[in-house]
């Protein structure tokens, strides 16, 4: 149609030596603009449309909860621990800034900038670029450190993104090196700091790792040595006290359902998560040595946990250090012994509305989604409530990367816009997966107008009720 128009108006009544000179001149033309844009695409912004297909074909394949551990011949050899200079990123880090097509992506799942912190991982990467491309400090000038412990690593960025930029390895390797230069003080310093002496980053002493447990003997490694399941309790778990009630739950589900298992009790020591994730990977892999020595002395083969953020460490990343083991989290294990008739889930929710929130490190980082509504027996619970990010579009809580152990001031707390978004549903308890989780959804609904009649609970804390309504 177009060249119909063309040539029932411009071209009519042209001879045919002009129509030869235009085609020449309009051929020229074409093949100079076509010439120029290829020849300015490394100053141009459509640099990505090379750069993003060459990232995507590059980046290393892993599981997303695995981070890359630091090599200690790399650092006695070079100095260098995590990244100080922008030349300290590896190739395939440097190319990832240029494939970054700047749509904002991440930046809009990001719950650090959705609560007002000063961390927009669009910008972790533009300003690296920048550094990239113009010289000059990273530390302190185009990065400030705060911008760095505002990550929770809860990954919504790197799912997101359409040219799969790794901005939770990008964020980490800057934090290993502040760790390294001791940048890191106060509370996150000390739970560090805690977890070195005492095993676990409350300081309290590991021998009191099995008071959770008081008066429902439970079996340990000692006096069950023929276990099935390691039951991998965790720090938060053994010394929070609202975290200890779904140690209890949980155990209690177990011996209802006739599982074989047992606890490491005193034996058991931080996996080395939050070391990890703030930033020590020495304190980790120091972590992890032990932990793996203890599960091979005790001949590990399967665990089970309540807590993501160990189950990701144990089976993503302990097989960096020779410990492989088949590893549950205790919604998959909990939804067998329903589908198996070991355990019911018939909804005894007094017919008041429930809703889940998805721990990020479960959901998004591990892929469990179905579990926790099995669990909850959600498909047939007419009250069961979803929100508006759920499953692995979940909203972190707030409490990765460490962020635990970070004071925040209430004005910027991740779990208060989770919080709002479980109160909008209507239901009057929110079931979660996570010790993490429960602490900081329990701190949002406190602090949040209609959260004082929302029930803050565990999966598990759910089912043995519904066993308990069942007697
Ligand atoms: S990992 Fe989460 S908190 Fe960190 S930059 Fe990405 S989206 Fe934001
Ligand atoms: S989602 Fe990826 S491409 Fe888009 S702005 Fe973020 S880093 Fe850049
Ligand atoms: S505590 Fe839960 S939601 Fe928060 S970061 Fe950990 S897994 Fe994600």
């Amino acid at each position: 149609t177009v060249g119909w128009l063309i040539d029932t108006t411009f071209l009519r009544g042209i001879d045919i030596e002009s129509a030869k000179t235009m085609h020449l001149v309009t051929w020229w033309l074409h093949a100079i603009l076509v010439a120029g844009f290829f020849a300015t695409i490394p100053v141009n912004r459509f640099l990505h449309v090379i750069t993003g297909p060459m990232n995507i074909a590059t980046r290393p394949e892993r599981p997303m909860g695995e981070l890359v551990p630091l090599k200690m011949e790399t650092v006695e050899e070079t100095g260098l621990i995590g990244v100080g200079q922008i030349g300290d990123f590896n190739q395939q880090q440097l190319l990832s800034l240029d494939a970054c097509m700047e749509c904002g992506r991440c930046e809009d799942v990001c719950p650090a900038t959705a609560s007002g912190k000063p961390l927009s991982p669009k910008f972790i990467v533009t300003d690296l670029r920048g550094v990239m491309a113009h010289g000059g400090e990273l530390h302190g000038v185009a990065i400030n450190p705060d911008t760095l412990w505002s990550c929770t690593m809860c990954q919504a960025c790197v799912q997101e993104c359409p040219v799969l930029i790794g901005h939770v390895d990008l964020i980490g390797d800057m934090r290993r090196y502040l760790v390294g230069e001791g940048k890191l003080s106060g509370p996150p310093a000390r739970s560090l700091q805690q977890i070195g002496n005492q095993g676990n980053p409350y300081g309290r002493p590991n021998g009191e790792r099995l008071a959770w447990a008081e008066g429902l003997e439970v079996p340990t490694v000692e006096s069950n040595p023929d276990f099935e399941y390691l039951f991998w309790v965790g720090c938060a778990a053994s010394f929070d006290p609202r975290a200890q009630k779904v140690a209890r739950a949980t155990a209690q589900l177990l011996q209802q359902a006739g599982v074989n298992f047992a606890v490491l009790g005193k034996e058991e020591t931080c996996t080395g998560d939050p070391a990890r994730r703030i930033g020590d990977e020495f304190l980790f892999q120091e972590r992890a040595t032990t932990n793996v020595a203890t599960l091979g002395r005790r001949q590990v083969k399967k665990i089970v946990t309540a807590c993501p953020h160990c189950q990701n460490t144990l089976k993503n990343e302990y097989p960096q250090f020779g410990g492989e083991y088949e590893v549950q989290h205790h919604s998959t294990l909990l939804a067998e012994l329903i589908e198996a008739g070991r355990l019911t889930n018939a909804a005894a929710n007094e017919g008041e509305p429930i809703t889940l929130h998805d721990p990020c490190y479960l959901a998004r980082v591990n892929g469990i989604v179905d579990a926790p509504r099995a669990v909850l027996g959600a498909e047939k619970d007419e009250q069961y409530r979803e929100m508006p990010r759920c499953g692995k579009k979940t909203f972190c809580c707030g409490a990765g990367g460490g962020r635990m152990w970070f004071e925040e001031p209430p004005a910027q707390r991740v779990s208060t816009l989770r919080a709002q978004e479980a109160i909008a549903t209507g239901a009057k308890t929110l079931a979660t997966g996570c010790p993490f989780c429960l602490n900081m959804m329990s701190d949002g609904m406190a602090g949040t107008e209609g959260g004082e009649n929302v029930k803050v609970l565990d999966i598990a804390e759910v089912l043995l009720s519904r066993q308990k309504a069942q007697l």
